[in-house]
């Protein structure tokens, strides 16, 4: 970055500053990962500089051959990867992606289904502060009280008794698989679209460790840059023909395919990020190679131990463990908040959120429990025996979290570890 350091020091001394900070802490934020240098130089690159509304062959604007074989390569790539019919690589990122989905199957005021936000959901299924709450009527579906886990025949009953015109699956903080299928079948039952939002899991679904909903579905959306280790941005994956059509569309002249693409732009986007949208093509390369099979293994690998070393001290595992990339731990038996636990650990280099969990008793912005997840540390080739080192810091760090010496031995622990896992030299 030679020309960056003397065009705008502060600009680049704030980025090295973040890198610096990235390679000394260790990051357990379940959505974040490190893309590879081959992304980071095609985001970088002088594709921004182009305007190309509309899709390949069908532009705005002139100058664009070069452009469309871009985004080709990226539809054809995630097509490929999750052998779906069609593929929107334009969405900016993943709320804007569900928003292009809820207009294109829904119209204002229309019912749907989504994961209450306490239980695991995200903001765009239905939280009243996000679009999809406010224009639309979202009757939301809970994990079951007793067991943490999704109670498909209690989301079966309300689908029936609520006729939503669709269903949304889909997770932020639920660290169980889910069962696509049972969704797709209760869809169909009340003839409602499924629209499934894999965001976090998408790179444990393009590798085979969690059940693909791309069959049981009419629309898939994910981020490209959590499990999926891209920039960030999103995709719309969708059938091409309207299962629907008739009853919810009777009078548009478009396609399921089509109607996705409109809503994207003109609908709510203009302009395409060409240089994000490459750098997902280079991702999306990087991920149909039998190395990213491995490394989503090792990701699942690394919460289970992460899990089993957290209840070996004592701590409580919302649904008792994980199957997934992430976990959700019930601080209540330990006396401490999800906040105040997520300002101890940032003082020794572990970076983790704050999170509710179920039915939980206390406010979201002070709630009983934390999120970790373990696809960022898998990138830097963290493993098994790393895991339970991290678990050990996590623990120890809760229980003197009075003691300044001991935090600062922690600490000090954590960033050895990081000297021996750099990422970005
Ligand atoms: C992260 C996430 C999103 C939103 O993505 P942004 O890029 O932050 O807008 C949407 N849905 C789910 C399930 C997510 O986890």
């Amino acid at each position: 970055m030679k020309t960056l350091k003397e065009a705008d020091p502060e600009i680049y001394n704030i980025i090295q500053r973040e890198k610096q900070r990235q390679m000394n802490g260790l990051e357990l934020i379940p959505s974040e990962n490190l893309v590879s240098e081959a992304v980071l130089e095609a985001m970088g690159s002088i594709l921004t500089n182009k305007y190309s509304e509309g899709y390949p062959g069908k532009r705005y604007y002139g100058g664009n051959a070069i452009i469309d074989q871009a985004e080709t390569l990226a539809i054809e790539r995630a097509k490929q990867l999750f052998g779906c019919e069609h593929v929107n690589v334009q969405p900016l990122s993943g709320s804007p992606a569900n928003m292009a989905v809820f207009f294109a199957l829904l119209n204002p005021s229309d019912t749907f289904m989504g994961l209450d936000l306490s239980c695991g959901g995200h903001l765009t299924h239905g939280s009243p502060v996000s679009f999809s709450g406010k224009l639309f009527k979202c009757i939301p579906y809970f994990v079951d009280k007793e067991t943490e886990l999704l109670d498909y025949d209690a989301i079966k009953k309300a689908a029936i008794k609520e006729k939503p015109k669709m269903i949304l699956s889909g997770l932020t903080a639920y660290p169980r698989k889910i069962d696509f299928k049972a969704f797709g079948e209760i869809a169909e039952e009340v003839e409602a679209y499924h629209f499934a939002d894999i965001a976090h899991i998408a790179g444990l679904v393009a590798a085979d460790m969690h059940q693909s909903p791309v069959p049981y579905c009419d629309v898939v959306t994910t981020t490209t840059h959590k499990t999926l280790r891209g920039p960030r941005g999103a995709i719309i994956m969708s059938l091409t023909e309207d299962r629907y059509h008739d009853k919810y569309h009777s009078d548009a002249t478009k396609n399921l395919a089509q109607l996705i693409d409109f809503n994207v732009f003109p609908g709510i986007q203009g302009g395409p990020h060409d240089h994000t949208n490459a750098a997902k093509a280079v991702a999306f390369k990087e991920a149909l190679q039998p190395q990213f099979k491995e490394y989503s293994k090792q990701i699942v690998k690394n919460a289970s131990v992460l899990a089993d070393s957290l209840m070996g001290h004592g701590f409580r595992l919302v649904t008792n463990g994980t199957d997934n990339h992430l976990m959700l731990v019930d601080l209540t038996n330990k006396n401490i908040s999800g906040k105040e636990a997520e300002v101890v650990l940032d003082e020794i280099g572990i970076i983790v959120n704050k999170n509710t969990i179920p039915y939980d008793p206390r406010k979201p912005f002070d709630p009983s429990g934390i999120r970790l997840g373990t696809p960022l540390l898998t990138t830097r080739g963290m493993k098994e025996s790393e895991m339970k080192s991290i678990g050990d810091f996590i623990a120890k760090a809760i229980e003197h979290r009075q003691d300044k010496n001991i935090l600062e031995n922690i600490h000090n622990d954590v960033l050895a570890l990081c000297k021996r896992f750099v990422f970005y030299k």
